[in-house]
This record gives C-alpha cells, structure tokens and sequence, in this order.
C-alpha cells in the first residue's frame, strides 16, 4: 500500500517488484505491521513528504528472508523489528554524542524508505532488532515505535513519582504499564466523557483517570504529552509542580496557545523528544518482558482494541 501523491489521504494498492537487499542490508518477509499516528500525518501530508511514492508502516516484525552482502549480525530465518529510525550517519557530532535520533542525516522507515505495508521490507542490518520470544507477531508490533518513543518519552520525565499521561492512545497504553511496575503513580487524562478510555487506564494500573480539561486530585510531578494538542501544553503545564517536565512525544502537534508566563515559572521545562536511538530499542525491548507490557491481556478485559492496530498476515 502506497502513498503515490503527497497529501493524497489515502494509500493506493500496487503490485512491486520483491525488493532485494544491498550490502549491508536484509529482506524481511513482513508478519505484522502497526498502524501508528504519524503514518496518518504522512499521508494526510501533515509531514512534508519528499520521496514519492512511500510505503508506510514503521512497526514492522517480519522474518528475515535474505542477507545482503556483508551482514553478519542477522540471518536467514531471523525474527526482527524494523523500527522509525533507519539510518544515521554515525559521524556528526549528535551521533558521536549518543543522540544519533537527532542527525540531520537520519533516514526514518515508512518516510524516507519504504515501510511494512507490504509483503516485504528491506532495512540496514543495523538498524533492526531482536524480537522477545514472549511476544507474538501482532503484539511486537506497537512495541516498535509507540513503546520505543513512548519510552524515551517517558524517560524524559525523570525519577519522579506522580506521572501525569494526556491521550490514552498505544503509547499511553504501554507506558502507564512500564511506570506502574517501576512504582509510579499514574495520572491518565483523556478526552472529557471517554469513559472507555478512562476504564482502561484504571484497569491497567493508574492511580486516577479524568477529563484532561480538569485538574488531577494532585499536582503532577511530570506529565507526557501523546495527544497531537498544542493546548495541552499550558494545560499540563498549570497541574505540574516547581521543577517538573512536561514531555511532547508526537512527532507532529497543533500550534500551542499563548499562556502565561506563570506556568512556566518555577524551573517548569517545556521539551520535546524526536524519534528514537538505537539504544532506547535495547534497552526498551530488554525491559518489555520483564514488567511485562501485554498488550493482548489489556484488550481482552476491555472487550475491544483501542491502544493499537496492527495489520497482519493470514498465516
Ligand atoms: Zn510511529
Ligand atoms: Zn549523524
């Protein structure tokens, strides 16, 4: 499925050639493909998009086919992750400084290089990742990119113990599982009368759940922000005490209203965090297992999937 004309809003179903993997890269026969907010940015051209026509898709799990030349840390028969990040030049300062997420010369799959809508994927061998065996296909899948930015996210926010998370999507959804088994109190706000969502942030561990537009039974230490809603911002920022970080994790996110100065007053930090680096891949899907997130457990209690889609292969 590919985007053929920037801003087309919709994918379009072509037959390809089966790629076929350069030095240095492997084929990956594709098993499941999450379905993840930026891919809807990209093909409602809320992202410029440059090289057309793209495949999205970048929570691929898939089964390595072939090897390029040269690869040694990966082989025929492999299960893999192909996550966002692609490529990094691996020289530039940023690279050279563990921030490899902020080279200008990063390549992101599904953006810049064809994703895992599809049959098969090619990826440099570097770039992809061991799967844990507990997990299935469909359930690795939201793991790639809405476990691995919501992790960085969440790491943003320090060693702090009431953890405030706006939008209830997949990220929300595997964090708040991630903070309640490291001890944190979860503050889950959703959109006002999402009772679904709020039930299902309680039924995974959070300490309250509520309407983002109202104030938390106590202030927040720090707070994530997954909901592409600028005003938010302020928003989060006026529950959050002296000294705490309120974290952007979108990669795209409506203009933030003006506020006043007050809110930021007190040492408050405003940030972002951009994709993902190789080590956040390690460290997450080493610590994954062992909380452990399980998605499919949620989903059945709920008696619906409201934290992540994944597009599968009939087996
Ligand atoms: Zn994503
Ligand atoms: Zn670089």
């Amino acid at each position: 499925m590919q985007l053929t004309r920037a801003g087309a809003g919709e994918l379009e179903l072509v037959d390809r050639e089966i790629p076929v993997a350069q030095p240095g890269e492997v084929l990956v026969r594709v098993r499941a493909c999450g379905v993840c907010r930026t891919d809807l940015h990209i093909v409602d051209g809320e992202m410029p998009v440059v090289e057309l026509p793209i495949i999205p898709g970048h929570e691929i799990v898939g089964v390595v086919e072939r090897v390029g030349d040269g690869v040694s840390d990966v082989k025929a028969g492999d299960r893999v992750g192909i996550p966002w990040l692609a490529y990094t030049c691996g020289e530039c300062s940023y690279c050279r400084s563990g921030r490899e997420n902020l080279c200008r010369e990063a390549r992101f799959t599904g953006y810049q290089r064809d994703g895992g809508y599809a049959d098969y994927a090619v990826a440099d061998s570097r770039y992809v990742f061991s799967i844990p065996d507990a997990y299935s296909d469909a359930d690795a899948a939201p793991l790639l990119c809405a476990g691995l930015i919501g992790y960085r996210a969440y790491r943003m926010t320090g060693d702090t113990k009431r953890l405030g998370i706006y939008g209830f999507g997949a990220a929300a959804h595997i964090i708040v599982q991630v903070a309640v088994h490291q001890g944190r109190q979860v503050y889950a706000f959703t959109s006002p009368n999402d009772d679904a969502a709020q039930r299902m942030a309680m039924e995974l561990g959070a300490t309250w759940a509520g309407a983002s537009t109202g104030p938390p039974p106590e202030p927040l230490d720090a707070a994530i922000i997954f909901a592409p809603v600028g005003a938010l911002v302020p928003e989060a920022l006026s529950r959050t005490v002296p000294g705490g970080v309120v974290v952007c994790a979108g990669i795209h996110m409506s203009d933030i209203p003006s506020f006043p100065y007050l809110y930021l007053w007190g040492e408050r930090v405003v940030r972002s965090v951009a994709n993902l680096t190789r080590q956040d891949a390690i460290d997450f899907l080493a610590l994954a297992p062992r909380v452990p997130v399980n998605r499919a457990l949620a989903d059945l209690r709920a008696g619906r999937v409201s934290g992540a889609a994944v597009l599968g292969v009939a087996s």
